[in-house]
């Protein structure tokens, strides 16, 4: 039976970062392929089921999401159980959701340990007024290992790519 268990491997995967970056988008734009641009913004899914393929392999993710407590910086370390890859996003039109980066790393250090997988995720790369440094988001990936890539929720730039990537790091890893 080893192809049926083969089939079955699961990946807790957690989509994180400050309010309104556009994490819930990114979910539903990846497990549902739609866009709203009027999102509720309390609005959060527990997680959505995808499968993909890593080398010929199956793999499903399990993608979490946050109900919004992120706004009261009230994500438990229960959140962060069994994750084996969190994507971790800001904002490219939101300074602030940059400059707060760090305190997300040091939560996730201090949650999930060195185990879990991570990606950067810059968001709404869709529109043009970005003022955050190209430089200063690659020096901060470089610093914390961590790879980056620009996405949109609305145009679906980046997103495949980017759970495709944490989906091959997890594979590799586990
Ligand atoms: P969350 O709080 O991080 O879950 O953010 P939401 O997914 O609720 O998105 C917040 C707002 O940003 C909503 O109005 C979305 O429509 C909008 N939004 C999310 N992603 C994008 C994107 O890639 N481009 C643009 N232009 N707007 C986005
Ligand atoms: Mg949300």
């Amino acid at each position: 039976h080893q192809k049926e268990s083969k089939k079955d491997i699961v990946a807790k995967v957690l989509v994180i970062g400050e309010a309104k970056v556009g994490k819930t988008s990114i979910l539903t734009r990846y497990t549902e392929g739609s866009f709203q641009e009027s999102m509720i913004p309390t609005l959060g899914i527990d997680y959505r089921f995808k499968k993909l393929f890593v080398k010929g392999q199956e793999i499903k993710l399990q993608i979490w999401d946050t109900a919004g407590q992120e706004r009261f910086r009230a994500i438990t370390q229960n959140f962060y159980k069994g994750a084996m890859g969190i994507i971790l996003v800001f904002d490219l039109t939101d300074p602030k959701t940059f400059k707060t980066l760090s305190n997300w790393i040091e939560n996730i250090k201090q949650y999930s340990g060195s185990e879990a997988c991570r990606i950067l995720l810059g968001n709404k790369c869709d529109i043009s007024q970005n003022q955050i440094p190209k430089q200063d988001i690659q020096n901060l990936a470089n610093q914390n290992k961590i790879q980056y890539f620009e996405t949109s929720a609305k145009s679906n730039e980046g997103i495949q790519q980017a759970f495709q990537q944490i989906a091959d790091d997890i594979a590799n890893k586990f």
